[in-house]
């Protein structure tokens, strides 16, 4: 099997090129370009012949974008990314005004069997490597780069390159599923030969596996902790969420204690509105007094109704009340904005309609 390079860290990289029978400084070089996106044909630093044989032996971008869709509506772009052995995983790129931010995915599918969730809806299919996560980022770098730039041209000095600033793991898979692989695409993202990309902008978001929450608080890595909490007791929350079966939100919450103890960095707890589910005025009360004294806030989510789901959203007064209670009871939160809307940006949305249409041919839509 041919070397995937953006899984490689500065040292492996090195091991890498000395077992091709280069010197070390290639491996440098070959790790600078592997992190702007470089393809061997543009690793203009290296001979031609070189280019050609290790082209040979490793695979230099493992993701390629098969799709993308633009909203009309804020710019939000939804890509289809493909993998190597065929599977195919989303991520969304939105525009905000700090930046820009991926969302991306850490396995193919989920096995976490949320009921309101597109991406588990055929369980996991397998997990995603950490050079896949990294080579996401790179496929929207390279997005924004040619975008910019039509025709690969130089990067003019009067306009600097756009490129992700901040990642959420809050594409399909469950990110503590794929504990080392993801640990590695972290410790990636900040390689100053690489992207350089601080943990500070990174969030993941995880439906709340306990041991590995408390592991992930051990790692001294500043990443914001984000809690699929979707109930404010485990009664309603074993409704929607097997993984409430395993741990308890009493369990949950200390984990979360630990973490914001440990980082010093508050939770967020994501919490999707759902019809006669959990978004009464009850259900607010009872949140804000779980809650209560915790450093966090709450991102309110109007559940987005998934096709094979018979889960249903809520309307805009529902949302205001919930999020009116938790104002009276000063816990923070807020309404998420609903990006790309018009492009199916929900979890696992995209890649199952797409499969179902009858799949895509190489080179997009
Ligand atoms: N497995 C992780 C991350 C992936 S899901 C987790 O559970 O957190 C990212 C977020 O989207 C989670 O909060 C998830 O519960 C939520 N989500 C999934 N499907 C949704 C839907 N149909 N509508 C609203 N939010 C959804």
């Amino acid at each position: 099997m041919k070397t995937e390079l953006t899984g490689l860290t500065p040292a492996e990289m090195t091991d890498w090129a000395k077992s091709c029978g280069l010197p070390a400084f290639r491996g440098k070089q070959i790790f600078q370009w592997i992190h702007r996106g470089a393809d061997f044909a543009e690793m203009s630093n290296l001979p031609a012949g070189l280019r050609e044989r290790l082209a040979g032996e490793a695979v230099a971008q493992p993701v390629r974008i098969l799709l993308e869709r633009v909203s009309k509506l804020d710019g939000t772009v939804k890509f289809l990314f493909g993998l190597q052995d065929g599977n195919c995983v989303e991520g969304v790129l939105m525009h905000y005004h700090y930046g820009f931010s991926l969302c991306i995915s850490t396995q193919v599918g989920c096995r976490m069997g949320c009921r309101f969730c597109a991406s588990t809806l055929e369980g996991c299919v397998r997990n995603l490597s950490a050079g896949e996560m990294l080579g996401e980022v790179l496929a929207a770098n390279r997005y924004l780069r040619d975008r910019r730039t039509p025709g690969n041209g130089p990067e003019s000095p009067d306009s600097p390159p756009e490129r992700v600033s901040h990642v959420v793991l809050m594409g399909s898979g469950e990110p503590l599923d794929n504990y080392d692989q993801v640990m590695k695409f972290l410790r990636l993202l900040k390689e100053p030969e690489g992207i350089l990309l601080s943990l500070r902008n990174v969030s993941l978001s995880t439906c709340g596996l306990v041991p590995e929450m408390r592991r992930l608080a051990e790692e001294n890595l500043p990443v914001t902790l984000c809690v699929s909490l979707h109930a404010p007791n485990d009664e309603i929350r074993r409704k929607t969420m097997p993984i409430a079966n395993r741990y308890s939100i009493p369990e949950i919450l200390d984990a979360c204690r630990y973490y914001i103890q440990r980082t010093g960095r508050r939770v967020i707890f994501e919490y999707a509105l759902t019809e006669g589910i959990n978004s009464g005025e009850a259900e607010a009360r009872e949140l804000a007094a779980l809650l209560r004294g915790m450093q966090c806030h709450v991102n309110l989510i109007p559940l987005n109704a998934v096709r094979e789901r018979n889960l249903q959203g809520v309307t805009e007064k529902t949302v205001s009340r919930f999020l009116r209670v938790l104002e009276e009871e000063h816990i923070s939160a807020t309404r998420r904005r609903e990006m790309g809307d018009d492009i199916e940006g929900a979890c696992g949305q995209l890649r199952r309609t797409t499969l179902q249409d009858g799949g895509i041919s190489s080179g997009g839509a």
